[in-house]
């Protein structure tokens, strides 16, 4: 463990395993995991105060940071969680009610390295303002727990953190109308499982399929062990079943523009995405206008985060040689390739192109690996 050292700081603490600044890793990237772990073993990050953290190895893409035991949460900050996000204007929910939120000046400069220092799906601390000796009714937040479950993707040079603590990523395709591109599935699915966060796939629109094209793409994913939901939203076919998957779950919505994202929610939870309306509103002042997530409560339990702003995904948030830990049926085969850092594209003897010329593995999950491998930052 690379924490050992340290052991004597975390008494009092808890270890908690949260997502790693990539952008903080040290060394540079080789494509010898073998070697790239040992080398990562012990090397330590900048840590806030209060908090140690020290690299795992690149393998497991998060970092150990030590919390206060009893909660994470400085006693003298209420909890709320993000709801939304406008630039660097927040609205949280402590529960009774929203309120808009800043972001302190010691958060920002702490976590000046990321795109997010706060995201929607966030718990945090924050104190109310108080104006003239009176409490004012919005807040400042002070203090952000340490996430587990995100998206990220990459914007521009860093990568940006879309959602935190999510437990699954809802990626709805069409069978038709637009056709689904299972490419972009498989991205997704990347994306969800480099954030440690479980994927489902949902095909939506069945009512068009008249061709069993959303039975085939599902029939790819079972065996692979991902949960698969067939749902039309206009007939209400399948739409328990998305219900029963999101109830007490935290879960994020994606998918391309047009397939019904938005229709699903609705037919899960009618108006639900009024709500969407009223928070951006309030955090509407004018000048912030980009909202690219926002959580949503279910009145059954659990909750949604849609992410209407975000059409599509640049995986370069997730380094290319750890694509092939993501593609599960890679695995048995990846040790059998002649050469250990075979990256499963070129290499002559490798076995996971053995397997798929034997059927053992999907050719588009194969060719979807290799235009990732190819051209991470295409966006579909
Ligand atoms: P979003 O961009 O993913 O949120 O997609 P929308 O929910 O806005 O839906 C896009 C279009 O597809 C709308 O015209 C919907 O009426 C239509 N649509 C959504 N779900 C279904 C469905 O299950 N069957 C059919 N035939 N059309 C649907
Ligand atoms: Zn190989």
């Amino acid at each position: 463990m690379g924490s050992t050292s340290r052991k004597g700081k975390s008494k009092k603490g808890k270890k908690v395993r949260v997502a790693f600044r990539r952008n903080r890793a040290k060394p540079p990237r080789h494509k010898d995991w073998t070697r790239l772990a040992k080398d990562a073993e012990g090397h330590e990050l900048d840590a806030p105060d209060g908090e140690q953290l020290v690299a795992k190895g690149d393998l497991s893409r998060r970092r150990t940071i030590v919390v206060h035991e009893g909660g994470d949460l400085p006693p003298n900050l209420k909890r709320g969680t993000v709801v939304a996000m406008r630039g660097l204007y927040a609205n949280v929910d402590d529960g009774e009610r929203m309120l808009p939120c800043t972001i302190s000046r010691v958060l920002r400069t702490r976590l000046i390295d990321e795109r997010n220092p706060v995201t929607v799906g966030d718990s945090v601390g924050f104190r109310l303002e108080t104006r003239n000796g009176h409490t004012a009714q919005d807040g400042v937040i002070e203090f952000v727990a340490p996430r587990h479950g995100e998206l990220c993707r990459r914007s521009g040079r860093r990568n940006q953190t879309i959602v935190a603590n999510v437990d699954q990523a809802i990626i709805v395709a069409s069978a038709a109308q637009p056709a689904p591109k299972p490419h972009l599935i498989d991205r997704y699915i990347v994306a969800a499982l480099a954030g440690g966060v479980t994927p489902v796939i949902c095909m939506n629109k069945i009512d068009l399929d008249s061709e069993g094209v959303a039975a085939a793409i599902l029939a790819r994913y079972e065996p692979l062990g991902y949960k698969t939901l067939a749902a039309s939203a206009s007939s209400g076919s399948g739409v328990d079943a998305v219900g029963a998957t999101l109830k007490d779950k935290s879960s994020v919505i994606v998918g391309q523009s047009g397939v019904g994202k938005s229709s699903l929610l609705n037919a899960v939870q009618p108006g639900l995405k009024l709500q969407v309306g009223d928070i951006n509103e309030q955090l509407d002042k004018g000048r912030h206008t980009t909202t690219t997530a926002t959580l949503l409560k279910l009145d059954f339990g659990g909750y949604v985060v849609d992410t209407p702003g975000i059409r599509s995904f640049d995986m370069s948030a997730v380094p290319r040689n750890e694509y092939e830990a993501f593609f599960v049926e890679f695995a048995d085969h990846v040790p059998h390739c002649k050469f250990p850092d075979c990256t499963h594209t070129h290499e002559n003897e490798c076995a996971v192109k053995q397997a798929v010329d034997l059927g053992a593995i999907h050719n588009e999950r194969y060719e979807s690996y290799v235009r990732m491998f190819e051209d991470p930052s295409v966006k579909s």
